[in-house]
């Protein structure tokens, strides 16, 4: 689903990402941490293809293609999605029509909505005003009408409360066709979509999405390197102990 090899950033004359390699197939969910300032958000910004972000150097392959020249609406539609950690105010646009443009008229932006408990916001302004909890259910709803095959999460439960993380975690279940509770993807009609493998790249600071989604790999960013490899939880546990400096020598 997605490759990348020796990929080296720069951010306004600056060095943010170097030689970085990873790669997530179809039906793999992958968790990447890091401390503050480590360059995950630019990592997957650089990946939907925000043109701040300049490759000086290594390729990104798509399905297969490389996308490392392409601009963002074209990886949007080869099937690329992106939960921004801190999404943009568009002031004139309701959630609304957003969720329609995003959905390409393929459902019913009051079901979407209704997944993240979002019905009341759909005539609002996208993300004027919200909460931090509700940027990412805005977020969420966006991504659901979009359906795309690898989902890049930058810290999906990041300002949501306790009780509304169980949500987020079955909409992010939902986007990766893992784990329904409900049972929904395996309806019979459904079983042209069951059978596309979808993938995730999740950022978490907390961890508390590892309690929703199930996992496979987990990668640690330290100053710009992906420096450590293995079980997310195992990593994760690591990170608490031992924190990330001496987390990234030891190897798990
Ligand atoms: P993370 O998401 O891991 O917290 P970011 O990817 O947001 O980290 O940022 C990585 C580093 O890039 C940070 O140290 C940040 O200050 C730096 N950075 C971001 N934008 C610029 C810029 N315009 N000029 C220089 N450094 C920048
Ligand atoms: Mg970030």
């Amino acid at each position: 689903m997605l490759r990348v090899l020796d990929l080296t950033v720069v951010v306004d004359g600056k060095v943010i990402l170097e030689d970085i390699n990873l790669e997530i197939n179809p039906g793999e969910t992958h968790v990447l941490f890091g401390p503050n300032g480590s360059g995950k958000s630019t990592l997957l910004g650089t990946l939907i293809g925000f043109n701040r972000y300049k490759v000086v150097n290594g390729r990104i392959f798509f399905k297969g293609e490389d996308i490392t020249h392409l601009s963002v609406y074209e990886r949007a539609r080869r099937g690329l999605g992106l939960l921004f950690q801190r999404p943009p105010t568009i002031r004139g646009l309701t959630m609304r029509d957003m969720i329609n443009i995003c959905s390409q008229g393929r459902g019913d932006v009051e079901q979407f909505a209704a997944r993240l408990n979002f019905e009341r916001f759909l005539d609002r302004e996208v993300n004027h005003g919200f909460s931090g909890g509700e940027l990412k259910r805005s977020e969420l709803v966006q991504l659901l009408a979009q359906d795309p095959d690898l989902v890049l999460l930058d810290e999906p439960e990041s300002g949501v409360d306790i009780e509304s993380i169980a949500l987020i975690g079955r909409a992010i279940n939902k986007l990766l066709q893992r784990d329904l509770p409900d049972g929904e993807n395996r309806r019979p009609l459904k079983k042209k979509r069951e059978e596309r493998q979808k993938a995730g790249l999740v950022i978490t600071h907390t961890g508390h999405i590892l309690n929703y989604v199930n996992a496979d790999v987990g990668h640690v960013l330290f100053e710009g390197r992906l420096s450590c490899h293995g079980n997310p939880r195992e990593l994760f546990t690591c990170i608490q102990k031992l924190g990330y400096g001496e987390c990234v020598r030891c190897v798990v």
